[in-house]
């Protein structure tokens, strides 16, 4: 089985990462990655403790052009962003961003996460979506949807984040038609977009996870329309760069994956490249 060597979502000291990015970027080069890309949590202007402040948004993007420069001819980086529905940032500033979603709006104005407090999205449940968990999941795969359709990112940021806290709460069964319909149908939508999902491991990296996102039966019929995927640890602390590729590779060989894609190791020639798993 080969190597990925590279993740394109990674979070470092701008955001809420463990790790600067020097030292991310350090750590990288010596397990021998071809490609790195930085992905901050794109600023917003509420849950500041998550994201890029905005007024230090300037002072990453230097950094990481800084951090380019420094591996130039030995390691390829790149300057991204994870930029959710909410954020406030402008795509166009960075080489390419995520698309994730990350919480709800709620009519006063105020957020909920998606995938942070379980008792906090419960509420949201009981006050907002009836009480019915699977109301809450459309909600989200049609927001979510709405803005991958219309923003065109490079990457599709941990499809099904619902399952999350749907593994604490219980909140709808993952194997029951109507959920697996409509995870599809948003994932069908997004197809069109030429997007690369990403088979994340950050769940499965910080425990919270059995498995990465997205769960297979959507990464097999991705397969099926003819789409590509990206393998990404969504780092967060050095020590897991490439936490869960194994596992993540041994999925996608299971599934009939013969080749993934990743930030391509010579950016002269592209920006992304396939490898073979
Ligand atoms: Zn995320
Ligand atoms: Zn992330």
């Amino acid at each position: 089985m080969g190597k990925i060597l590279s993740s394109a979502h990674v979070h470092t000291t701008f955001c809420d990462g463990k790790t600067p990015a020097k030292e991310m970027a350090g750590k990288a080069y010596e397990m021998g990655f071809v490609s790195l890309g930085f992905t901050s949590h794109a600023a917003q202007t509420f849950d500041p403790g998550y994201c890029i402040e905005p007024s230090r948004e300037k002072e990453y993007i230097k950094e990481i052009r800084d951090i380019q420069k420094e591996y130039e001819g030995r390691m390829a980086v790149y300057l991204g962003i994870e930029r959710d529905l909410y954020s406030c940032s402008n795509p166009s500033d960075y080489e390419y961003f995520i698309a994730s979603v990350h919480y709800f709006e709620k009519p006063d104005g105020t957020y909920v996460g998606i995938d942070a407090d379980a008792s906090d999205l419960q509420k949201y449940v009981n006050e907002y979506c009836g009480g019915n968990g699977l109301e809450m999941a459309k909600r989200y795969y049609s927001l979510f949807t709405e803005y991958v359709t219309g923003s065109k990112p490079a990457i599709i940021g941990h499809f099904d984040l619902v399952r999350l806290n749907n593994s604490r709460l219980n909140l709808y069964d993952e194997d029951s038609k109507i959920y697996r319909d409509m995870a599809l149908e948003s994932l069908r939508a997004m197809s069109e977009t030429n997007a690369l999902l990403e088979v994340n491991t950050g769940g499965i990296a910080r425990g919270y996870m059995t498995s990465p996102y997205p769960d297979d039966f959507l990464l097999k019929e991705w397969k099926n329309w003819g789409c590509e995927v990206i393998v990404n640890s969504d780092c967060h602390n050095v020590k897991l760069l490439d936490a869960g590729f194994d596992e993540a590779l041994e999925i996608l060989l299971s599934l009939g994956y013969d080749h993934v894609v990743r930030l391509s190791s010579n950016p002269q020639k592209g920006m992304w490249e396939r490898i073979k798993i």
